[in-house]
């Protein structure tokens, strides 16, 4: 293993659904759906395969079915226009956008600023691409993690070349908000910095929280990357399909690099999400209305058994606080976890360059069925 790549071993997600399999524990660590999305979308892939859509290597920038349909929905969602011609591409996942991303746009050398907790296959990509992370750390105030827009001024340098920014937020759930959101485009544009923003949960939004594109903002069309995966708004993760938005110039960049890591994705499921991208309004008010539900029942869970919660706007994550339980490695607390109560989940303090300082922070995942997350409650009390 080379010297970019030597402190990343197995990643916490394969660690911990192993440990999940191994055990036979309720696996709330990974984020992955157990229901599958539409049974529609589904039959629109079986009816591709069979038909022999996309069997052959597709188009590269993916076929023009979903990108005209990623392009109506940016447009129908947010008012956003891009050309399904140019600035438009589809991916394998998010996780492909990300890396494809970083490679094409990062020099070696140059800073990129990333939150805090980081969604862990961002410091890999920026290693990968040669980058040097810079984290602005996100931080508990009241009960949401909140960002301090002074301490990411103060971490633009000279050397800075982009801001990689996730809303809604893994693993903390935080949703920012259009003032947040503001200041972080006027920064880009005082300082001229690219951005990439990593959208994944665009749909995934509770209560008063709006997920608002940064492409949405003066100045910010031009110089950003937007990312999304149908991983996560159409509850099929394991079909890998995902996609970038931004200008000509700046998805021409990212295809460069897309063009050697994968050449083109999964010609099939192109043409089911593409039907997914077209599902009426009511499929994702119903999607996130079902999601609330179940916060709300693993959050009354979590509290009942003795977690400090913090009360997530989006995502499917509850991050909470393990601190009431005298436990102080939160790592060796999720490895014990199976055994104490047979439930899995993921320490948030793999996502801090500093293990220490989110060493008292456990997530779990809660897009699971009702009756799962009913039993991971009553098996949580255990642990009192
Ligand atoms: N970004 C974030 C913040 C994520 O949580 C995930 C899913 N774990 C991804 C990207 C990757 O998405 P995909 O499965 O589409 O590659
Ligand atoms: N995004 C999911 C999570 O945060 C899973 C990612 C993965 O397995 N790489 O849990």
């Amino acid at each position: 293993l080379n010297r970019r790549l030597a402190e990343f071993g197995t990643t916490i997600f394969a660690e911990m659904s192993a440990l999940a399999l191994s055990t036979g524990a309720i696996n709330l660590g990974q984020g992955f759906p157990d229901t599958d999305g539409p049974e529609e979308v589904r039959e629109a892939a079986v009816r591709a395969l069979r038909d022999g859509l996309g069997n052959q290597y597709p188009p590269g920038p993916g076929i023009p079915e979903l990108r005209t349909a990623v392009a109506a929905h940016q447009q129908r969602r947010y008012g956003l226009s891009y050309d399904p011609d140019g600035e438009v591409l589809v991916t394998a996942g998010a996780t492909e956008a990300i890396a494809a991303s970083l490679l094409a746009l990062v020099e070696p050398g140059d800073e990129v600023i990333a939150f805090e907790p980081y969604y862990d296959s961002y410091a890999a990509c920026i290693a990968m691409a040669g980058g040097t992370r810079v984290p602005v750390t996100l931080r508990p105030h009241e009960d949401r993690f909140r960002l301090d827009l002074d301490e990411l001024r103060d971490a633009v340098t000279d050397r800075t070349r982009l801001l990689l920014i996730n809303t809604p937020h893994n693993p903390t759930g935080t949703v920012l908000t259009r003032a947040e959101l503001a200041a972080i485009a006027e920064l880009a544009v005082e300082r001229d910095l690219l951005v990439v923003t990593d959208e994944v949960y665009e749909h995934l939004v509770f209560d008063d929280a709006e997920h608002v594109p940064l492409a949405t903002f003066p100045g910010m069309r031009e110089r950003t990357v937007t990312i999304s995966s149908s991983g996560k708004t159409f509850s099929f993760t394991g079909w890998k399909v995902g996609w970038v938005t931004g200008t000509q110039e700046l998805v021409t960049a990212v295809r460069t690099a897309k063009q050697y890591l994968t050449y083109v994705s999964a010609g099939p499921f192109q043409y089911a999400v593409a039907e997914a991208l077209r599902l009426p309004d009511s499929y994702f008010d119903g999607f996130r209305a079902d999601l609330r539900r179940k916060r709300d029942l693993l959050g009354d869970g979590l509290r009942a058994a003795g977690f400090e919660v913090y009360q997530p706007q989006g995502t499917y994550f509850i991050t909470t606080d393990i601190t009431p339980f005298g436990e102080k490695d939160a790592h060796r607390f999720c490895r014990a976890l199976p055994e104490r109560c047979g439930v899995v989940a993921i320490p948030n303090s793999v996502f801090y360059d500093d293990p220490a300082a989110g060493r008292s922070q456990v997530r779990f995942a809660f897009c699971k069925r009702d009756d799962v997350l009913h039993e991971a409650a009553v098996r949580l009390r255990r642990l009192a």
